[in-house]
């Protein structure tokens, strides 16, 4: 069942490989380079899902975070967070701000889908049709 997923990260090959792996598998994507533009894109979106990079221009990925989970309308959407630069207790602090989950960059294909697919399975339906 196609799912809509909006991606937000500044690395241009990064985001191109999130989108095309996650349209390969049926899902609709919108693309995001800016993390101040996505609270109000996810509003307008209502995704299933968000994929978040953590270091971002102008904002960080935590405060995007922490914005979706304020938002009455997004603080239900799972929220994965990818990063970089994996340093000693990131994962805890970076779910502790409100991710779903958390994977490092290089990501591993099959991991990344198959949490992909977890994430949306345990999503509440964000849509009545
Ligand atoms: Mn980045």
């Amino acid at each position: 069942m196609t799912k809509r997923i909006l991606v937000i990260e500044d690395n241009e090959l990064n985001l191109k490989l999130f989108c095309d792996l996650l349209r390969a598998h049926g899902h609709e994507t919108r693309a995001v380079r800016d993390g101040r533009d996505a609270v109000a894109i996810a509003r307008d979106m209502r995704p299933d899902l968000i994929i978040t990079d953590i270091q971002l221009p102008f904002i960080s990925g935590i405060e995007l975070i922490e914005s979706l989970r304020s938002d009455a309308a997004l603080a239900h959407v799972p929220v994965m967070a990818v990063t970089a630069y994996s340093a000693p207790g990131d994962e805890e602090r970076i779910t502790a701000k409100g991710a779903t989950a958390y994977v490092s960059k290089p990501i591993a294909v099959l991991q990344f889908m198959a949490l992909v697919d977890r994430l949306l399975a345990s999503a509440p339906a964000n849509r009545a049709d």
